[in-house]
């Protein structure tokens, strides 16, 4: 076996260290094996560290890289049509251009508007929430993410032996020291996949509900399919108390489906967030909404603005990520088909090996964690699988060449092969069987 060894990436940190905060641009970098690591390039389902290292990526960079690693057409395009300038402070072509097909493909997305990132745009579809309804709170559920602002880092985490409280009145934490006061009271959350607390909850503040947030599969935290009926029983529920139903398709967009999970599910939300994969790693993001609730931003009782926004060259990098993702019309078929045949080849290597990995997700995106649970259904499942075992799967795999995100979680993109998987597959082999001596 290769030995995997990260000696310039650990001179790099500590350079880094003294001018970047701890090293890194988003906390979430931090989090590598064994520590913060630098890469000096990408292709295709491969990406290759400053210390020579080679990976089969199935991190994606947290998702966005549906086209694999430099994608030399997607390249091609972005070069091209950044020829011709880069920001104009005014509105080009193309723009409208990637409006018009985002509105064919997607169901809700009749008026929106683009953004830089995740995180903005599901802040832009609560301030229209609020303008429309004339009320103030809304209602996410725990360990669904959606981005890193005051009013949303809350419910992500849980102290050992704090109590998770009532289901109807969870105890809640703050992600981060520095957050508003205020944040804490614009929302109610509850946990997710639990048909009557919804209904329980929805009726108990429906006066005061501006809106309800949801990942559509509960991708940041196990990966979790919604159960049967229960995104159709918020849709009814919202519909009924004139409350904005906003789905954050920020993993899901364009990863189940051109026409994301609320095309997959046949639910449409009244608005919905796409980032990552809209811009095959480029950073664009789009609010997109039902013209009802839009006209808040059209008719400019809400102000939605950005000096970055929609500039040429991600604009061209979502363009031509349509355009290529439609140019193959097996793609998504493929996509899935990897993801499950790596999902069934887990499922088996866990029962040689006699361990507790439990596999849950629908192909496009999976998440492995160690729990005796059969199922989780929701975060306060996820909240008792076994974090030491898994950090140590992660780093035996990432000593192989397998690079997955820390949390469990495996993306796969329309560069990944059979034989990406096999190998992934053999290297997990030799990591339970290592696992269990
Ligand atoms: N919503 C979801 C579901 C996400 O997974 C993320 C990021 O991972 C966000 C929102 C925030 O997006 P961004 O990181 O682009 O700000």
């Amino acid at each position: 076996m290769q030995e995997y060894t990260y000696l310039k990436s650990k001179e790099l940190l500590e350079r880094a260290c003294k001018v970047l905060a701890a090293g890194v641009s988003s906390e979430f970098r931090k989090y590598n094996h064994p520590h913060a690591l630098f890469y000096s390039h990408g292709k295709g389902s491969r990406i290759y560290d400053v210390d020579g290292n080679e990976y089969i990526d199935f991190t994606l960079s947290q998702g966005p890289l549906i086209l694999g690693h430099s994608h030399p057409a997607l390249l091609g395009d972005i070069a091209n049509y950044s020829e011709m300038g880069q920001l104009y402070a005014g509105q080009h072509i193309q723009e409208v251009e990637l409006a018009e097909a985002l509105n064919r493909l997607i169901p809700c997305a009749e008026l929106m508007r683009f953004c830089l990132d995740g995180s903005e745009a599901v802040q832009t579809a609560l301030r229209v929430a609020r303008s429309k309804t004339g009320r103030q709170l809304f209602l996410r559920f725990e360990g669904h993410y959606h981005g890193w602002l005051d009013n949303v880092a809350y419910g992500l985490g849980h102290p050992q032996g704090e109590s998770m409280g009532e289901r109807n009145d969870p105890q809640v934490f703050p992600w981060s020291a520095g957050l508003a006061d205020n944040s804490r009271r614009e929302f109610i959350i509850i946990p997710w996949n639990d048909e009557k607390l919804l209904e329980q909850t929805i009726v108990k503040y429906k006066d005061d509900l501006a809106a309800v947030i949801t990942e559509p599969v509960m991708c940041n935290n196990g990966c979790i399919m919604p159960r049967p009926g229960y995104l159709e029983k918020m849709r009814g529920l919202t519909r009924q108390f004139d409350i904005a139903f906003i789905m954050d398709e920020v993993i899901t967009g364009f990863r189940m489906g051109l026409s994301g999970a609320q095309g997959y599910f046949g639910v449409e939300p009244d608005m919905a967030i796409f980032a990552k994969a809209m811009g095959s790693g480029y950073p664009i993001s789009a609010i997109v909404g039902k013209k009802s609730w839009m006209d808040e931003i059209a008719t400019g009782r809400v102000i939605h603005a950005g000096t970055m926004n929609a500039s040429n060259p991600t604009v061209a990098a979502a363009l031509s990520t349509i355009r290529i993702l439609e140019s193959d019309a097996h793609v998504y078929e493929r996509i899935f088909r990897l993801g499950l045949k790596l999902k069934e080849g887990l499922i088996v290597l866990n029962k040689t090996y006699g361990q507790n990995m439990l596999v849950q997700g629908p192909g496009p995106m999976l998440n492995t964690s160690f729990t005796d649970l059969k199922e989780v259904y929701e975060f306060r499942d996820v909240l008792q699988a076994d974090k030491r075992k898994l950090g140590v799967f992660v780093a035996k795999l990432h000593d192989r060449g397998i690079r997955i995100i820390g949390r469990g979680l495996w993306y796969i993109s329309a560069a990944t092969t059979d034989s990406d998987v096999e190998a992934a597959l053999v290297a997990v082999g030799e990591v339970l069987k290592e696992m269990k001596t």
